[in-house]
């Protein structure tokens, strides 16, 4: 049968790239065709993590930082870690460093401006229906945003935008990142946090995050950016670039599919449920699927330890339940459990005796019912 490649992958944004960079890496001799439906790329989004374990885009790192703050009306804690940073990646430069990596590769392809359409799987191959014609791959990884409906029922929604302002007067502390500072609960009871990633006294990324909040407008996002940023600066500031997004939280599990299609990144259920953080997830999914495939071994299914899904269950239950209590849940987590053993629970990279030991600085009573509920649901 004649192939156009041997992989096929839909979407070339943080996941399709990543595994195409994967695939440069642990298996070269393979022929990859990626399609992309945008006419170029921008930075269009930022992505920070903590280094937990070793990814291929370490020079696409522009700021990282060993301190961070979470705080809430009243409380303010402050942690710092010798071992771990946070690390910030511009989306340019990721997708500027994973277009390098392909032009030099002779087995892999890049088509922007292809929107990728039907896919029909048979015994040996896949045909992908594309804005460009019919493409037939041994396998095909699909990475195109699904809808965001699953929310409505199995999780909650988070809505951020963030302004990446340069101010008039020195306002930021470039050592510190502000992971989140909660607003007072509104008066429908919502919860909002402030994220403030600070690159210089003058100049920082200031998010509006927003949790469970489906009648919220850009317009009421961006009047909170502004009194805060009046605050701060007295209204002397720019505005430099702009991002917003809009992710499920959800432990809805992805798709089935048949053994020739894979799903990758957000689509393939890489957003961490409880946080909606994806970018260490999805590396750990591209360096997974490429060693299988370099191997010709089986595609793996499961990239973390399986008690993280069992936790973010809880947690999202909790905090579904709750939101106006995320606070409540988050600051003694921050304050109590070792900065170090938290960046591997929340990078889904420490023990289950970890795990357990942070359970215990959680509040009882709401955690242990959450933990009921998410039983139940599960036996359901
Ligand atoms: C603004 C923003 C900030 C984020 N910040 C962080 C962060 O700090 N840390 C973190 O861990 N996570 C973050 N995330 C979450 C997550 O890491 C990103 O959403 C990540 O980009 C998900 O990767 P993906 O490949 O699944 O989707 P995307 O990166 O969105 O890629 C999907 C690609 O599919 C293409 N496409 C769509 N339809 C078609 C089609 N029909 N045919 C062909 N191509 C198509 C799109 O053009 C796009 O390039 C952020 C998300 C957003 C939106």
């Amino acid at each position: 049968m004649n192939l156009d490649a041997d992989i096929c992958i839909l979407g070339g944004g943080c996941a399709g790239l990543s595994l195409a960079v994967a695939l440069c890496e642990y298996a070269p001799h393979l022929s990859v065709q990626i399609l992309d439906s945008r006419s170029q790329y921008t930075r269009d989004r930022t992505w920070c993590f903590w280094n937990a374990e070793p990814h291929p885009f370490t020079s696409c790192v522009s700021h990282s930082w060993s301190r961070w703050s979470v705080q809430a009306v009243g409380q303010l804690v402050q942690r710092q870690s010798a071992r771990y940073r946070y690390e910030h990646i511009p989306a340019d430069r990721f997708y500027a460093f994973a277009l390098q990596r392909i032009a030099g590769s002779p087995n892999q392809k890049l088509s922007l401006n292809v929107r990728a359409g039907s896919i029909t799987p048979d015994r040996q191959s896949v045909a992908v229906e594309t804005s460009s014609g019919r493409i037939r791959a041994r396998l095909v990884f699909d990475s195109r945003p699904p809808p965001l409906s699953p929310w409505r029922r199995t999780g909650l929604l988070q809505r951020f935008t963030g302004w990446h302002v340069h101010t008039g007067n020195p306002c930021f502390n470039p050592e510190v990142v502000e992971l989140m500072d909660f607003q007072p609960p509104t008066l429908s009871g919502r919860t909002t946090f402030f994220y403030t990633l600070p690159f210089t006294p003058n100049e920082a990324l200031v998010e509006a995050t927003y949790l469970d909040w489906p009648d919220l407008t850009p317009i009421d996002a961006e009047s909170d950016l502004k009194r805060r940023l009046q605050n701060l600066t007295g209204d002397r500031y720019e505005i430099l670039y702009r991002e917003n997004g809009t992710l499920p939280m959800s432990c809805a599990a992805p798709p089935p599919t048949p053994p020739n299609i894979c799903t990758i990144g957000r689509l393939g259920g890489r957003l961490k449920p409880s946080s909606g953080y994806a970018f260490l997830r999805i590396q750990r999914q591209s360096r997974a699927l490429a060693r299988a495939l370099a191997a010709s071994a089986p595609l793996p299914k499961f990239f973390e330890p399986r008690f993280y899904s069992a936790l973010d269950r809880i947690f999202l239950e909790a905090l579904q339940h709750r939101p106006e209590a995320a606070s409540n849940y988050l600051v003694p987590l921050f304050r109590d459990v070792p900065a170090d053993t938290l960046v591997r629970f929340l990078s889904e990279s420490g023990t289950l005796q970890e795990s357990l030991e942070i359970g215990l600085a959680l509040p009882a009573l709401p955690f242990l019912q959450a933990a009921a509920f998410s039983l139940m649901g599960a036996a359901a």
